[in-house]
């Protein structure tokens, strides 16, 4: 069924990159045959998956939506890939995104953009605009994500749909295609809260290929769906994230969202993070620097991309047109950005100064946990915005990420929930939970109170 639908509706969606027909219904019967023979398999064995193309597919064409990455077919699967796949997931096939995540609108992807299936003139989000658009327009059921700086959060906002950015450590990057790698943080994509938690469930845990991945169990999330209980929770609104920049539409659905947990039994405290407004500008010094470093990888002589390989130019020469015909536009951006403020002289002004911020947001959140249980703010400031509208002025662009940086400056676990509709342009609204590390179970717990 979810095949047929892809064969309708994906021609003007553009959710997928590749659509694994075979591999998928070849995967199902599979898991068709082991049910008939009694085997008791785990509640989602047989449900069928979109991966984002950041995560390598063993012979599934992988490409980070990147001409540097066009046609290369992985050895290997990652770890979660891999964990999807012993849970008797079928993988339906690869979703778009941002070139390298990088981006909030789909529109940086070298294979065009992924249209909003709430209304084809709009963005659904980036960088995981196909996994959120394959959901919003019922080609998948479950989705895989990636989250650096909001690219779980604010596709799920803008389309409606449920988005979980994990702790950072408790889901594998193994076999995740790095962009800034203490930042990125893969995690689930679904229509429902329980479904996300079942997904982030098989996703989650210590893995040994990933060091930076934390050996303690995952927290109970799967109950904590299950029980949309807020009563005595003492839940904080982020008093930064308001007004100057903010939809009026987002800004009333948001207050409807917290006076029903109110209602619900829950207590409201606000709450003032000084250094949430730092954030932003200290993540595009991070995430450029550690981006810049992970792309220098694609050198032409590994593997991916190679140009003027004609024995005619040197080593430096092919390099040089390779990675000049294999980045796009935001990509190169990055790419000076990040090694600008890394280089000799600016480091300490730069880099250092943003590690510093880091820090300072990191501690505003501590401070936070000593008054409240988790934190709420809209996931975006503005609903889904049309295609082209802010290609041309990347600072707009940035600005989506606005209220879901913050998380991953810390590390925090957080999630986007549907709470409505805007009565301006009949686009859904997002709420973001955000709680404390490891304690993941929180998010859910306020998510499933606002299904
Ligand atoms: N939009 C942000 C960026 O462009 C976040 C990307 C992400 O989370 N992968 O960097």
């Amino acid at each position: 069924a979810h095949l047929e639908r892809i064969n309708e509706v994906d021609g003007d969606v553009h959710a997928f990159l590749l659509v694994d027909h075979d591999g998928a219904v070849e995967a199902a019967r599979r898991i068709d045959s082991r049910i008939a023979s009694g085997e008791k398999l785990g509640p989602l064995a047989g449900v069928p998956l979109a991966v984002k193309d950041l995560f390598c597919t063993k012979g599934l064409a992988t490409t980070a939506s990147s001409r540097m990455l066009e046609g290369w077919v992985p050895p290997y699967n990652s770890t979660i890939v891999s964990r999807c796949k012993d849970a008797g997931m079928v993988i339906l096939g690869k979703t778009n995104l941002d070139e390298f995540a990088m981006g909030s609108s789909t529109e940086t992807s070298a294979f065009g953009p992924t249209h909003n299936p709430w209304d084809l003139d709009r963005i659904p989000g980036g960088s995981g605009g196909g996994s959120s658009a394959s959901l919003a327009s019922f080609e998948s059921p479950l989705a895989l994500g990636t989250d650096t700086g909001g690219s779980i959060r604010q596709p799920g906002a803008v389309t409606g749909t449920v988005g979980i950015k994990p702790t950072y450590g408790s889901t594998s990057r193994y076999g995740v295609i790095a962009m800034a790698s203490s930042l990125d943080t893969p995690g689930p994509c679904a229509r429902t809260v329980l479904d996300a938690a079942l997904l982030h469930q098989v996703m989650a845990g210590h893995d040994p290929m990933d060091q930076t991945t934390i050996d303690q169990p995952t927290p109970a999330i799967v109950e904590a769906a299950n029980q949309p209980d807020v009563a005595g929770m003492k839940i904080g609104v982020v008093t930064e994230f308001a007004g100057e920049g903010y939809d009026p539409q987002v800004e009333a659905r948001f207050n409807e969202a917290v006076e029903m947990l109110t209602a619900a039994g829950a207590q409201i405290v606000e709450v003032s993070c000084p250094h949430f407004d730092l954030a932003l500008p200290a993540y595009y010094l991070i995430q450029p620097a550690e981006l810049s470093s992970n792309l220098a990888r694609y050198d032409a002589m590994r593997y991916g991309l190679r140009v003027d390989d004609d024995g005619e130019h040197s080593a430096e020469q092919v390099m040089r047109a390779t990675r000049g015909a294999g980045f796009g536009a935001e990509a190169k951006r990055r790419i000076i950005l990040g090694t600008y403020a890394l280089s000799a002289g600016y480091y300490d002004a730069y880099y250092g100064s943003a590690q510093k911020v880091r820090t300072l947001i990191q501690r505003d959140f501590e401070k936070a946990w000593q008054s409240c249980d988790v934190l709420v703010s809209p996931a975006t400031p503005t609903t889904a915005f049309r295609l082209g509208e802010r290609t041309a002025d990347p600072m707009a662009m940035y600005r989506c990420d606005l209220c879901t940086i913050p998380a991953n400056m810390a590390g925090s676990p957080a999630g986007s929930f549907p709470i409505g509709l805007s009565e301006t342009d009949g686009m859904p609204v997002g709420m973001q939970v955000m709680a404390p590390i490891m304690a993941d179970d929180r998010v859910y717990r306020v998510g499933a109170a606002l299904e």
